[in-house]
């Protein structure tokens, strides 16, 4: 495999740490040329030195003082702010790891995209609130997208491209997170360290609440239904606490294709990056011996009304799926910052989705106002 270089968005969280691991491992194969955060300068001036980056970026322009300081006796550029993050997103590379978490990696996502760039996307809510647009601009540009979900990576692994016909359905697994068993009734109490603690995936804060919640898998099925050819119906959801599936598609015969392996974000993420060959990864082989069962059920989606709503989000089409995810992101701060309960994440968005009457975007300054008004009416029902 030749050497490819690589730009990292969101180099310091869960998946651009597990990114850098991989290529910490593959010196030989990877070469970084850009890497960005939003306030974690100390860890991306290391990282930066460490890979001999050509640019580091830092969203948050208070930290670009400390930034340039930390790089002064480098040779490797720096640069503050959310449009040289865009900036860097576009520069040449073989491989962009988009891995920002929220709205906030829409812009420089689509940067990419209109580079025509190879990109590993992590960052889903950019599908959930722009999908259309952004798959159009995807082929305007020639550009690719990798998913690096481990969902939409098992399925991009399985599906068969050249007879998107021969596909009946796609099921997305969901572990279920880490109140599947708790009773409902209990769910008032609910703390932000049992939230976060997810039973079989390590990740970051927002994404952990979401698997609590099952917004997650929610967005997934929207984030899914844009990466490939199949409509609303065609894409279910089932309960599979083990994660060892990690999803299946299922041909018009009745064969059923699934990619297994253990719940190590590295696995997909190192599909990715060799795409379209293999790497080795240090993550455990699977022993299914070991593991014993497999198990299924249906998602609940009373007690999961956040699942609910994505689906019916997906559904009403419009303005619903960006609204949905700015409301749930300005909710699960709010639940982060101890300022809500976990039961009112879900009542949050709903009513946001209630209030919202905003037309269906046809730009993307209309996503964005979207979203700033869905921020704006959830945040005024925190108060
Ligand atoms: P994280 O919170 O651990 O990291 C987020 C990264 O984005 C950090 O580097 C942070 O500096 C950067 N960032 C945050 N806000 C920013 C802003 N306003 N501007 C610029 N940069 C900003 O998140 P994560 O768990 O790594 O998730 C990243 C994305 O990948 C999310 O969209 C998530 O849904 C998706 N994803 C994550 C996992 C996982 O295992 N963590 C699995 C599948 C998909
Ligand atoms: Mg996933």
């Amino acid at each position: 495999m030749e050497r490819k270089s690589l730009i990292i968005l969101g180099a310091t969280g869960s998946v651009g740490q597990s990114t850098i691991d991989l290529v910490r491992r593959n010196p030989s194969k990877y070469e970084v040329v850009a890497l960005t955060a939003n306030c974690r300068v100390k860890k991306l001036a290391a990282l930066a030195i460490e890979f001999k980056a050509k640019l580091a970026v830092i969203g948050n322009p208070e930290k670009f003082t400390e930034l340039k300081s930390l790089l002064a006796e480098t040779d490797i550029e720096c640069a503050a702010g959310p449009k040289a993050i865009e900036d860097a997103a576009s520069l040449h590379s073989d491989i962009v790891m988009a891995a920002i978490v929220g709205a906030a990696g829409l812009r420089p996502t689509l940067a990419a995209v209109r580079r025509g760039a190879t990109i590993a996307l992590a960052n889903k809510e950019c599908l959930v609130c722009a999908g259309d647009l952004m798959m159009q601009e995807v082929k305007k540009h020639g550009a690719r997208l990798l998913p690096v979900d481990s969902e939409h990576n098992a399925i991009f692994q399985v599906f068969e491209d050249k007879y998107p016909h021969a596909v009946s359905k796609l099921t997305l697994t969901a572990s279920g997170g880490p109140f599947l068993n708790r009773p409902a009734e209990t769910f008032t109490d609910i703390t932000i360290t049992e939230a976060v603690a997810h039973p079989n995936w390590n990740m970051g804060a927002k994404i952990s609440v979401d698997s609590a919640t099952l917004m997650n898998k929610g967005l997934e099925v929207i984030e899914a239904y844009h990466l490939f050819p199949v409509n609303q119906d065609q894409i279910s959801v089932i309960v599979h606490p083990q994660s060892v599936i990690h999803s299946m598609v299922e041909y018009i015969d009745g064969s059923t294709l699934a990619q297994l392996g253990a719940p190590d974000m590295r696995i997909p993420i190192a599909s990715c990056l060799a795409w379209p060959e293999r790497m080795p990864t240090p993550a455990k082989k699977l022993d299914l011996a070991a593991i014993g069962n497999l198990s299924f059920e249906q998602p609940d989606y009373d007690k999961f009304r956040c699942l609910a709503l994505a689906r019916d989000a997906l559904k009403a089409g419009g303005a619903a799926p960006a609204t949905l995810n700015a409301a749930n992101e300005i909710a699960v701060e709010a639940f982060l910052l101890e300022k809500i309960g976990f039961t009112e994440i879900s009542v949050i968005v709903e009513e946001t989705l209630g209030r919202c009457d905003m037309k269906a975007p046809h730009s993307l300054t209309n996503v964005f106002e979207i979203d700033s008004e869905a921020r704006r009416i959830a945040s005024a029902l925190l108060t």
